[in-house]
Protein backbone atom coordinates (compact mmCIF):
# COMPACT_ATOMS: atom_id res chain seq x y z
CA UNK A 1 0.00 0.00 0.00
CA UNK A 2 1.39 3.57 -0.92
CA UNK A 3 1.19 6.07 1.46
CA UNK A 4 -0.55 9.47 0.10
CA UNK A 5 0.70 12.64 0.09
CA UNK A 6 -1.82 14.45 1.99
CA UNK A 7 -1.15 18.18 0.75
CA UNK A 8 0.07 17.92 -2.77
CA UNK A 9 -1.33 16.82 -6.43
CA UNK A 10 0.00 17.51 -9.92
CA UNK A 11 -2.42 18.57 -12.81
CA UNK A 12 -1.50 18.90 -16.43
CA UNK A 13 -1.47 22.52 -18.20
CA UNK A 14 -3.37 22.84 -21.14
CA UNK A 15 -0.41 23.98 -23.06
CA UNK A 16 1.63 21.05 -22.25
CA UNK A 17 4.54 20.93 -24.66
CA UNK A 18 6.34 24.26 -23.80
CA UNK A 19 9.81 25.99 -25.08
CA UNK A 20 12.53 23.35 -25.97
CA UNK A 21 10.92 20.22 -25.83
CA UNK A 22 9.79 20.77 -22.03
CA UNK A 23 6.93 19.51 -20.70
CA UNK A 24 4.84 21.66 -18.17
CA UNK A 25 2.85 20.70 -15.18
CA UNK A 26 1.34 22.61 -11.88
CA UNK A 27 1.31 21.39 -8.54
CA UNK A 28 -1.94 22.15 -6.78
CA UNK A 29 -2.53 22.52 -3.04
CA UNK A 30 -5.02 20.16 -1.80
CA UNK A 31 -6.88 19.49 1.56
CA UNK A 32 -5.44 16.67 3.58
CA UNK A 33 -7.52 13.15 2.37
CA UNK A 34 -8.36 14.52 -1.04
CA UNK A 35 -8.76 11.98 -3.31
CA UNK A 36 -6.57 14.17 -5.87
CA UNK A 37 -3.42 13.94 -3.52
CA UNK A 38 -0.73 11.90 -5.13
CA UNK A 39 1.03 9.07 -3.71
CA UNK A 40 4.20 9.68 -1.98
CA UNK A 41 6.49 7.81 -4.23
CA UNK A 42 5.31 9.56 -7.48
CA UNK A 43 5.52 12.88 -6.34
CA UNK A 44 8.73 12.24 -5.25
CA UNK A 45 10.17 11.17 -8.41
CA UNK A 46 8.01 14.05 -9.83
CA UNK A 47 10.10 16.98 -7.92
CA UNK A 48 13.65 14.89 -8.48
CA UNK A 49 13.07 15.34 -12.37
CA UNK A 50 11.65 18.32 -12.72
CA UNK A 51 12.65 22.06 -12.65
CA UNK A 52 10.90 25.24 -11.25
CA UNK A 53 9.67 27.39 -14.05
CA UNK A 54 9.60 30.58 -11.98
CA UNK A 55 13.41 29.65 -10.67
CA UNK A 56 15.03 27.18 -12.84
CA UNK A 57 15.92 25.25 -9.98
CA UNK A 58 15.62 21.81 -9.49
CA UNK A 59 12.45 21.64 -7.50
CA UNK A 60 13.30 18.38 -5.00
CA UNK A 61 10.53 19.78 -2.89
CA UNK A 62 8.12 22.57 -2.68
CA UNK A 63 9.94 23.96 0.55
CA UNK A 64 12.70 26.34 -1.19
CA UNK A 65 9.65 27.89 -3.78
CA UNK A 66 7.18 29.89 -1.48
CA UNK A 67 8.19 32.72 -3.56
CA UNK A 68 7.64 30.51 -7.21
CA UNK A 69 4.28 29.79 -6.26
CA UNK A 70 0.97 31.51 -7.84
CA UNK A 71 -1.56 33.49 -5.63
CA UNK A 72 -3.50 30.22 -6.06
CA UNK A 73 -0.58 28.09 -4.72
CA UNK A 74 0.25 26.55 -7.94
CA UNK A 75 3.61 25.74 -8.66
CA UNK A 76 5.09 25.57 -11.84
CA UNK A 77 7.43 22.99 -13.26
CA UNK A 78 8.82 21.43 -16.18
CA UNK A 79 10.89 18.38 -17.37
CA UNK A 80 12.45 17.16 -20.19
CA UNK A 81 10.21 15.73 -23.03
CA UNK A 82 12.39 12.61 -22.74
CA UNK A 83 11.93 12.19 -19.19
CA UNK A 84 8.19 12.56 -19.29
CA UNK A 85 7.91 10.13 -21.69
CA UNK A 86 9.74 7.75 -19.53
CA UNK A 87 7.16 8.47 -16.79
CA UNK A 88 4.25 9.13 -18.51
CA UNK A 89 2.92 5.40 -17.47
CA UNK A 90 3.15 6.21 -14.01
CA UNK A 91 1.39 9.20 -14.16
CA UNK A 92 -1.57 8.03 -16.41
CA UNK A 93 -1.96 5.00 -13.84
CA UNK A 94 -1.98 7.61 -10.79
CA UNK A 95 -5.02 9.69 -12.91
CA UNK A 96 -7.04 6.37 -13.34
CA UNK A 97 -6.64 6.00 -9.74
CA UNK A 98 -7.65 9.51 -8.79
CA UNK A 99 -10.66 9.41 -11.50
CA UNK A 100 -11.85 5.84 -10.06
CA UNK A 101 -11.32 7.46 -6.62
CA UNK A 102 -13.31 11.03 -7.46
CA UNK A 103 -15.95 8.55 -9.05
CA UNK A 104 -17.07 6.27 -6.21
CA UNK A 105 -17.45 9.54 -3.96
CA UNK A 106 -19.69 10.82 -6.40
CA UNK A 107 -21.81 7.92 -6.55
CA UNK A 108 -21.61 7.69 -2.52
CA UNK A 109 -22.81 11.59 -2.51
CA UNK A 110 -25.86 11.46 -4.86
CA UNK A 111 -28.87 11.96 -2.89
CA UNK A 112 -31.41 10.71 -5.74
CA UNK A 113 -28.87 7.92 -7.21
CA UNK A 114 -29.62 6.99 -10.55
CA UNK A 115 -30.30 3.17 -10.81
CA UNK A 116 -31.00 0.47 -13.63
CA UNK A 117 -34.97 1.03 -12.77
CA UNK A 118 -34.66 4.55 -14.03
CA UNK A 119 -33.44 3.57 -17.28
CA UNK A 120 -36.74 2.93 -19.02
CA UNK A 121 -38.46 6.13 -17.54
CA UNK A 122 -36.06 8.36 -18.92
CA UNK A 123 -35.51 6.14 -22.20
CA UNK A 124 -39.38 6.97 -23.12
CA UNK A 125 -38.77 10.71 -22.00
CA UNK A 126 -36.14 10.81 -24.46
CA UNK A 127 -38.35 8.69 -27.13
CA UNK A 128 -35.68 6.45 -27.32
CA UNK A 129 -33.51 8.87 -29.20
CA UNK A 130 -30.01 9.84 -28.16
CA UNK A 131 -29.66 13.12 -25.66
CA UNK A 132 -27.63 14.79 -27.73
CA UNK A 133 -27.79 14.08 -31.73
CA UNK A 134 -30.93 12.39 -31.36
CA UNK A 135 -30.11 9.24 -33.30
CA UNK A 136 -32.19 6.20 -32.34
CA UNK A 137 -30.75 3.93 -29.26
CA UNK A 138 -30.91 0.29 -28.32
CA UNK A 139 -34.14 -1.15 -28.36
CA UNK A 140 -35.78 0.19 -25.23
CA UNK A 141 -35.04 -2.44 -22.76
CA UNK A 142 -31.75 -3.32 -23.60
CA UNK A 143 -30.32 -1.26 -21.07
CA UNK A 144 -27.19 -2.65 -21.35
CA UNK A 145 -26.65 -0.81 -24.67
CA UNK A 146 -27.54 2.27 -23.46
CA UNK A 147 -24.79 5.03 -22.61
CA UNK A 148 -25.49 6.67 -19.53
CA UNK A 149 -23.79 9.71 -19.73
CA UNK A 150 -23.08 12.51 -16.64
CA UNK A 151 -24.22 15.92 -18.16
CA UNK A 152 -21.88 16.87 -15.49
CA UNK A 153 -18.93 14.81 -15.06
CA UNK A 154 -18.02 13.32 -12.08
CA UNK A 155 -14.55 14.86 -12.32
CA UNK A 156 -15.69 17.98 -12.74
CA UNK A 157 -18.03 17.68 -9.72
CA UNK A 158 -21.25 16.63 -10.71
CA UNK A 159 -22.99 13.48 -9.16
CA UNK A 160 -24.81 10.24 -9.96
CA UNK A 161 -27.76 11.92 -9.45
CA UNK A 162 -31.09 11.05 -11.61
CA UNK A 163 -30.46 14.83 -12.47
CA UNK A 164 -27.12 14.64 -13.97
CA UNK A 165 -27.84 11.90 -16.11
CA UNK A 166 -29.07 11.23 -20.00
CA UNK A 167 -29.05 8.92 -22.18
CA UNK A 168 -26.57 8.93 -25.24
CA UNK A 169 -25.39 6.45 -28.06
CA UNK A 170 -22.35 5.46 -28.36
CA UNK A 171 -20.81 8.10 -30.88
CA UNK A 172 -21.96 10.87 -28.59
CA UNK A 173 -20.45 9.08 -25.22
CA UNK A 174 -17.52 8.36 -26.52
CA UNK A 175 -16.82 11.67 -28.46
CA UNK A 176 -17.89 13.63 -25.08
CA UNK A 177 -14.79 13.76 -23.34
CA UNK A 178 -14.14 13.37 -19.77
CA UNK A 179 -14.41 17.41 -18.78
CA UNK A 180 -16.79 18.32 -21.20
CA UNK A 181 -20.36 19.47 -19.79
CA UNK A 182 -23.66 18.71 -21.44
CA UNK A 183 -23.89 22.58 -22.84
CA UNK A 184 -20.46 22.61 -24.09
CA UNK A 185 -20.84 19.43 -26.00
CA UNK A 186 -24.71 20.16 -27.40
CA UNK A 187 -22.89 23.36 -28.96
CA UNK A 188 -19.83 20.72 -30.68
CA UNK A 189 -22.71 18.38 -31.65
CA UNK A 190 -24.62 21.37 -33.21
CA UNK A 191 -21.90 21.50 -35.78
CA UNK A 192 -22.39 17.96 -37.61
CA UNK A 193 -26.30 18.29 -36.81
CA UNK A 194 -28.51 18.98 -39.99
CA UNK A 195 -31.41 20.88 -39.39
CA UNK A 196 -34.12 18.49 -38.70
CA UNK A 197 -32.01 16.69 -36.37
CA UNK A 198 -30.96 19.53 -34.74
CA UNK A 199 -34.77 20.56 -34.25
CA UNK A 200 -35.51 16.57 -32.81
CA UNK A 201 -32.36 17.00 -30.22
CA UNK A 202 -33.97 20.80 -28.43
CA UNK A 203 -36.97 18.46 -28.28
CA UNK A 204 -35.71 15.64 -26.78
CA UNK A 205 -33.90 17.41 -24.32
CA UNK A 206 -36.91 19.82 -23.49
CA UNK A 207 -38.76 16.61 -22.85
CA UNK A 208 -36.02 15.48 -20.60
CA UNK A 209 -36.19 18.63 -19.01
CA UNK A 210 -40.11 18.14 -18.18
CA UNK A 211 -39.36 14.37 -17.26
CA UNK A 212 -36.49 15.35 -14.52
CA UNK A 213 -38.90 18.56 -13.22
CA UNK A 214 -42.31 16.81 -12.61
CA UNK A 215 -40.22 13.82 -11.33
CA UNK A 216 -38.85 16.21 -8.73
CA UNK A 217 -42.18 17.68 -8.20
CA UNK A 218 -43.44 14.39 -7.55
CA UNK A 219 -40.45 13.45 -5.20
CA UNK A 220 -40.54 16.53 -3.04
CA UNK A 221 -44.89 15.90 -2.48
CA UNK A 222 -44.17 12.47 -1.50
CA UNK A 223 -41.36 13.03 0.96
CA UNK A 224 -43.33 16.20 2.20
CA UNK A 225 -45.94 13.34 3.11
CA UNK A 226 -46.19 12.23 6.67
ZN1 LIG B 1 11.11 27.99 -7.80
ZN1 LIG C 1 -25.75 10.59 -30.06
Amino acid sequence: MVKRVPVTRYAMEPKSMGSAGMWQFQLYIVAPGDPEALSVSLLDDLLRLTSCRTCGRTASSLDGHAQCLSQEGVHALQMPWSVHLAMSRRMWKENVRIRQKKRAIAERAASDPFTAAHVRPLLEAQGGLCYYCGDPLATPGISALVHRDHMTPLVKGGTHDVDNIVLACRTCNLDKNGFETAPVFCRRVARRLAADQLERARTIRAAVRRWKATRAKERSRSSRRP
